[in-house]
């Protein structure tokens, strides 16, 4: 239950600590000192530098803490509408940063640590980052809780404390090897458990129907259960006062030991509960865009939203609240399809446990959920067997089998005699196996349907989901996606958030389309040389930084660009590589004069899933090509490669800003969004790009002369498929493209083993499910043009100011506008009211 009203006031009012209030240097330094003593237990003298980072988290924790609770007392107070962000990942980032801009703490700090002799920055790097995402769409997650703070918007963030995050990826002799990822080892400051308020979650077990004052009825009889205990983390708002929650499940076992059994003596067996029970939580699964059907995966789904449901109605909610008002309080925001299980779920509560007729059940669950779809690739929409299903949640089938009973039932009625498309919609699917679309169970219940940007919610409408967007048409809409400004732009590049706000003023930090105002100065000369100088110290930071992280020696007059997001055939790593390796090999054969190569420093950043052989491949063979041309003095101080392992919010955070050149290149039609395509473009990166997911708006925002577009549109791909693709026609007809790949295939760079990487040249030769052969002239050529504009500093500089001026458009504050006019209808709480 909320906080009680009178004891909050009495915190606010009477016990906070007259350092906090006054914010001085002095103030700051007393409490510091407080926690290193008091709370880690040590004094400076002998204070490690993690014991100094988790003093000072815990310092700045207590600057926030006073808003989060006020927050929540207001909120309670208000009972205003919400937004519950359900999401299997949310892929934060270091906190101590974020956690300091936010309270505006950070002069402060630098200040009173600098006078006891202590260096932020290094205390900053004692941080490691909660790694609880893969990539996009958990960092999207992390975005959008960020803006909705800051927007003053009530948000709840639901999801998983996974014990272990995304793996650390190492490198060795060049191929991927995963490491556990302990992200939790030294401390978690920023997190508040509360086992006092766990829930029951319960799987298995069967369903039987009961007599209930005349009514039939059903309940499930669970066979097991496990408790999911809540760890509570503040969602600071810039400078607003308010901090709202995220809130992330563990588990545990309902009886920490059977001690009957301990008692006998098995000790081993006595734990064994405990052990299947924190499983739930254990580790975030490493895939992306695959969904592997692994049990312990839907499990987690199941156990994150199951908590996040029984929390927000029986703990967020009054007491005596009126659920048939439910769509009043609260839209649950379905992160792609990982919390689907969700809609049955709350049907069970409210037919099963408040014992609601169906419909008025079905109506308020239209109500409350809306679906983010966020792929485009068929293989990537989940599907969950029934057996597997049905043995996991046995009710939850029968609620589903149901729902679609009585869907279909409907689009029988609109389309008689067009069982072809009954099928086609059935959100049971008969082959291969009988399964569960959980797309489509979202369409059907959800009260909206969005794609991430443009072209993927047009696509999703004309292909993917087109049966149901003729049936629901109203349902469909779009938001493109987009990322902070605080953390990517005013925290990441702070040299250029100190131009911008010389030049415009600060207002931009949560008004981001006032960067239109930095139009003008793209034709100013001082400008456009401060900007330049800019990159240019943000290239040196990143020297640094992969000096010591990874020991590789970038050379910081080169073009830096850079192909940094989760290794995947579809975004296409290898047409990035091949154009590396033509470089290379015709410098190296005569055909190409050195001295008119522009010097350029090809950075690659990317995890492949573990289980995912063809993408390790791609890594092994990036790191090969990497070594042979960084080694070779033919083409010293004119190409290397740098491939830093185990990329991460950290690292995109040093990165991104010294980016000349964004690599996006997917094949059009596969890329939903993008966001790191965002990130480049708002920190004066140049993208090269083909006309796929956000690449579309950005183009169209920054220009056709500040961007370079190639490639097959989604169309034409279309038609290349169809009229039945021969990668090898590419290879034959291509002179350039033969010796590229003929280099890699004659064992170049694997010591002359020819079959070190053949499976990377035949899957290109022989299926090219991405098209790579068929895009790779038309990129060759787009990279000389990007050639020929980056010898012209000025222009170039002048591009990639219009690039920052004009992408406002792709703040997260904006994405969260939209989805609230479009689809959550929750608005802001006045902060003065
Ligand atoms: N991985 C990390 C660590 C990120 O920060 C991001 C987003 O910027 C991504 C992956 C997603 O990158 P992309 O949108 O290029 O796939």
């Amino acid at each position: 239950r909320p906080p009680d009203v009178a004891s909050v006031r009495k915190v606010t009012q009477n016990t906070e600590p007259i350092a906090i209030r006054e914010r001085t240097v002095d103030g700051f330094t007393r409490e510091f000192l407080r926690e290193l003593n008091f709370g880690q237990g040590v004094d400076l003298s002998r204070a490690s530098v993690n014991d100094q980072y988790l003093a000072l988290a815990r310092t700045v924790r207590h600057y926030l803490m006073v808003r989060w609770l006020e927050t929540l007392r207001r909120q309670y107070e208000l009972q205003a509408k919400s937004v519950a962000y359900l999401s299997a990942e949310f892929l934060l980032g270091r906190q101590l940063d974020n956690a300091l801009l936010a309270s505006g703490l950070q002069d402060v700090v630098e200040e009173g640590l600098g006078n006891l002799g202590i260096d932020l920055a290094t205390l900053r790097d004692a941080e490691v980052e909660p790694g609880l995402g893969n990539g996009g769409l958990g960092r999207l997650a992390a975005c959008f809780v960020d803006s909705l703070a800051t927007m003053n918007v009530p948000c709840i963030g639901y999801g998983i404390r996974y014990e272990y995050g995304i793996f650390r990826q190492t490198f060795v002799d060049g191929w991927q090897v995963e490491k556990p990822d302990n992200w939790l080892a030294l401390g978690s400051p920023w997190e508040f458990p509360h086992p006092e308020a766990a829930v029951t979650v319960s799987f298995g077990g069967h369903t039987e129907t009961y007599d209930d004052e005349g009514t039939e009825r059903t309940r499930w009889v669970p066979g097991w259960s496990v408790l999911g205990v809540p760890y509570n983390y503040m969602v600071p708002g810039f400078e607003n006062g308010r901090v709202n929650t995220l809130r992330l499940w563990s588990a545990q076992a309902t009886r920490a030991f059977d001690l009957e059994i301990f008692n006998a003596g098995d000790y081993a067996e006595a734990v064994r509960a405990q052990t299947f029970a924190e499983n739930i939580s254990k580790v975030l699964y490493p895939e992306d865009s695959t969904p592997q059907g692994k049990e312990l995966r839907l499990q987690q789904q199941y156990f994150f939203v199951a908590c996040s449901l029984a929390n927000f109605l029986e703990e967020v909610l009054p007491e005596d609240f009126d659920l048939r008002r439910l769509p009043e309080r609260i839209i649950f925001q379905l992160n792609d399809t990982h919390p689907v299980i969700a809609i049955p779920e709350l049907m069970r509560i409210l037919v099963d446990e408040r014992k609601w007729n169906w419909d008025d059940a079905w109506a308020v669950i239209q109500k409350v959920f809306a679906y983010t779809c966020h792929t485009l690739l068929p293989e990537a929409l989940e599907v969950w067997s029934a057996d597997l299903l049905g043995r996991l949640l046995p009710r939850h089938l029968e609620i589903i089998y149901r729902i679609n009973e009585e869907f279909l039932d409907g689009v029988r009625e609109r389309y008689p005699d067009d069982e072809l498309r009954v099928r086609r919609m059935s959100i049971i699917a008969e082959h291969p196996e009988r399964s569960v679309r959980m797309a489509f169970l979202a369409t059907v219940a959800g009260t909206k349907v969005n794609g991430v940007a443009a072209l993927h919610s047009q696509l999703l409408a004309d292909k993917v989901l087109h049966d149901f967007s003729e049936y629901f048409p109203e349902k469909f809409t779009n938001v493109t996606n987009g990322i902070t400004p605080r953390r990517f732009v005013r925290l990441a590049n702070p040299g250029l958030s100190g131009l911008i706000t010389g030049a415009i003023g600060d207002g931009w930090v949560t008004d981001l389309e006032r960067l239109k105002e930095l139009e003008p100065l793209a034709d100013d000369a001082e400008f456009r040389r401060l900007f330049r100088e800019i990159k240019t110290n943000n290239k040196h930071r990143l020297v640094d930084v992969l000096r010591e992280r990874d020991g590789i020696e970038l050379d910081p007059d080169t073009m830096l660009d850079v192909m940094v997001k989760r290794l995947h055939e579809y975004k296409r790593q290898t047409l990035k590589l091949l154009h590396v390796v033509s470089l290379y090999e015709r410098i190296t054969s005569g055909v190409l004069d050195i001295d008119k190569v522009t010097p350029r420093t090809f950075a690659f950043g990317a995890k492949a899933a573990p289980g995912y052989r063809m993408a390790k491949q791609i890594i092994g063979l990036i790191n090969a090509v990497g070594r042979t041309i960084n080694e070779d003095p033919a083409v010293k101080g004119r190409l290397s490669i740098a491939f830093p392992a185990n990329y991460n919010v950290t690292l995109a955070e040093t990165l991104i800003p010294a980016a000349d050149l964004s690599e996006q290149i997917s094949l059009a039609g596969k890329e939903a969004s993008g966001t790191g395509n965002m990130k480049f473009a708002l920190n004066g990166a140049l993208t090269i790009g083909t006309d796929d997911g956000a690449n579309v708006e950005i183009r169209q925002l920054v220009g056709d002369d500040h961007f370079f577009l190639f490639g097959l549109t989604e169309p034409e791909v279309a038609d290349v498929v169809d009229a039945g693709y021969h990668p090898t026609s590419y290879y034959e007809s291509n002179k350039t493209l033969r010796h590229a790949l003929d280099l890699i295939a004659s064992g170049k760079f694997s010591g002359g083993d020819r079959h070190v990487f053949e499976p990377v040249v035949a899957n290109l030769l022989q299926e090219d499910r991405f098209l790579v052969l068929a895009d790779f002239q038309a990129y060759l050529d787009a990279q000389d043009r990007v050639d020929a504009a980056y010898a012209d500093t000025d222009a170039w500089t002048r591009s990639a100011v219009l690039n920052v001026a004009r992408s406002g458009f792709f703040s997260s504050d904006r994405s969260m506008r939209d989805y609230i006019d479009r689809i959550w209808h929750t608005p802001p709480i006045d902060p003065n009211a």
